[in-house]
């Protein structure tokens, strides 16, 4: 493959930009790559700045559910644009979005627009903190809830990737409020509200954790996480940035039909441009300046583009059979992917639910950190490049999900099982 202007351009980067790269994960370390930079995409293809021209399973980690440059979407961001591209002042489409996501899910009865799943996170937390007067926050082994200081702390995503357990330039005395135990670990969990339940502002959560690779939540799980933390006065905030409008129209929590107090959004919800969201019951949310004391601001927040992006996006999903089909889909592929791996010997643990699954090389089962990090990595790149090499573009990371779109159409799925079908035969002969 010629990637010779990718390897000019890294060269570049790497100059201007710390490791080339604006997220640390595109650097494509873990698989012994360099980045291929992009010229463009469409439906479910995105081609480098040297012409190649592959399947794309990331989806931009999540937001493209239906392809890349859908004709509506982009349609409506450009009329947009035409009337102004940021007012620093209410505009109707504002009001338009939070309307349809209130209504997409039970929990919500108001939101508050932000630029990214970080801030969204963070201004949660906050709010939780000071609705309850106390400061610690719980958190899961594994998930990844943006980069603002108190998340990292055994967090998922790029920090699995690059192998560490947080960051330097975060204080001690603000991780010392942050506690982190094992997904799916009711014991522990119960414990833990059981013995410092009165110091507990919230407990945060992936519904279904996407950042250690998929990991779904086992029965009783996230059921057992409502009635503790209601018992107790604690905020539950179900970060649903990867899985709001992935796994349902009304996201996990309608899926598993569970009301979170708190749920954070991001990824979808702005149809590829840079919005998220922070939301609840208006008891909680009216706590929020200007209403009430709780501040938190933004320049560009409610962009009108994001905002228009969003508002074509939801309308789309909201089609009957949207969802059902994507699935089946999805099932279909990891089917496919099952019984190849197994004709060829592989060890491997396919997590899924809809449209966002992980294959782990690993004999499984996957339920936590622990277990997620027992996938052979190595295995994983050879893999990646593999694949690379026969045109399908998979997130550069064992801990990190595939993403299917409404794009992907029968005869992709048919090279994704071709080409998987060949890298696992030569991985078991190396
Ligand atoms: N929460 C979750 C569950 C995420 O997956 C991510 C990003 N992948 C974030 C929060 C942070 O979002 P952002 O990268 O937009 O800051």
């Amino acid at each position: 493959m010629n990637t010779a202007n990718s390897v000019r351009l890294f060269a570049k980067a790497r100059a201007s930009i710390p490791g080339g790269v604006n997220s640390p994960v595109r650097a494509c370390r873990a698989v012994g790559c360099d980045p291929l930079f992009v010229q463009k995409a469409a439906g479910c293809l995105i081609t480098d700045v040297d012409g190649n021209t592959f399947i794309d399973m990331v989806s931009s980690w999540g937001p493209l559910i239906l392809g890349h440059a859908h004709p509506e979407v982009v349609a409506a961001i450009r009329r947009t644009a035409a009337l102004g591209t940021s007012f620093g002042a209410p505009s109707p489409l504002e009001v338009e979005l939070a309307e349809l996501l209130c209504s997409a899910l039970p929990s919500l009865d108001m939101v508050r627009f932000v630029n990214s799943g970080t801030e969204a996170t963070m201004s949660a937390i906050r709010l939780a903190r000071a609705h309850t007067g106390r400061n610690i926050v719980v958190k899961f082994d594994g998930c990844y809830h943006g980069h603002a200081d108190s998340f990292l702390v055994r967090a998922g995503s790029g920090l699995i990737t690059l192998g560490i357990p947080g960051s330097p330039g975060v204080p001690d005395d603000i991780v010392k409020n942050t506690v982190s135990i094992p997904y799916n670990d009711i014991p522990t969990f119960k414990a833990t509200l059981g013995e410092r339940g009165g110091e507990i502002a919230c407990v945060i959560v992936e519904p279904v954790a996407g950042n250690m690779g998929v990991v779904l939540p086992e029965p009783g799980f996230l059921e057992t996480l409502r009635t503790e933390t209601a018992a107790r006065g604690i905020v539950l905030i179900f970060d649903e940035v990867i899985t709001g409008f992935r796994l349902a129209y009304g996201g996990a929590q309608t899926r598993f039909g569970i009301e979170p107090d708190l749920t954070t959004l991001g990824k979808i919800i702005g149809g590829g441009l840079p919005v998220a969201a922070y939301g609840g019951k208006q008891a909680l949310m009216n706590k929020v300046a200007p209403e009430g004391p709780v501040y938190q601001a933004g320049t560009l927040s409610g962009n009108p583009l994001a905002m228009a992006a969003g508002i074509t996006m939801l309308k789309l999903l909201h089609e009957p059979g949207f969802y059902e089909e994507l699935e089946a889909k999805a099932n279909r592929l990891a089917d496919g992917l099952a019984e190849r791996a197994q004709a060829a010997g592989v060890p491997l643990t396919l997590n899924r639910i809809g449209s966002m699954m992980t294959c782990f090389f690993s004999r499984g089962p996957v339920r936590d950190y622990n277990s997620a990090m027992t996938a052979n990595t190595d295995m994983y790149a050879r893999h990646y490049r593999s694949m690379l090499a026969d045109g399908i573009w998979l997130g550069p990371s064992q801990f990190e999900a595939f993403f299917l779109s409404a794009a992907h159409e029968e005869r992709h799925l048919q090279k994704i099982l071709d080409a998987a079908e060949r890298s696992f035969r030569n991985l078991m002969h190396v």
